[in-house]
Order: C-alpha cells, then structure tokens, then sequence
C-alpha cells in the first residue's frame, strides 16, 4: 500500500491525500497566494478545490491561524474566491 502526504483543509478541517487539495503559501510580504507548483518556499496551508472551504478558510482569522501571523488573500486567491470555483489545472 502506497502512503500519500496527508494535509488537513484550513477550511473544513478535514484530512485528505495532499493531491487533491490546494496548496496556499505565505510569502515574505504576508500575502497569501495559491501555491500552482506546490513547492514554493514559504509557510503552506492546504485547502480544498471546494467552494465552500475556499471561503471558510479565507476568512481572516482562519489564515491567521492557519498561518500564525498576519495573513492576506492575494488578488489570485480573492478571484478564486469571488468565482467559488476550482483552481482549473
Ligand atoms: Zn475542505
């Protein structure tokens, strides 16, 4: 049996295989943008391709949390919001 990374959503708090959520990441600046590579340097969150966690997770003080520290959606991330849709591939 093959063991897959495991990340829990920020948004509803459940785990899954880290291949089907979306990779977030804290740069320097505290501006919180959609990790497309899902290797990019930084503090990572995962959140699923679903609207509704999308939406919970971008909630303020979930980004904080998730993040520990001040924490703002880039445009990128506040589009994906407004749309309510998946990242696309
Ligand atoms: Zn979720």
């Amino acid at each position: 049996m093959k063991r897959e990374p495991q990340r829990t959503c920020i948004g509803c708090r459940r785990v899954r295989a880290r291949v089907q959520l979306i990779r977030l990441v804290r740069r320097a600046d505290g501006v919180v943008a959609i990790d497309r590579s899902g290797a990019a340097p930084g503090r990572g969150a995962y959140v699923c391709a679903e609207r509704e966690c999308v939406e919970r997770g971008l909630k303020r003080g979930r980004l904080a949390r998730a993040f520990r520290g001040a924490a703002e959606a880039s445009a990128d991330l506040a589009a994906l919001f407004r749309q309510g849709g998946g990242p696309g591939k």
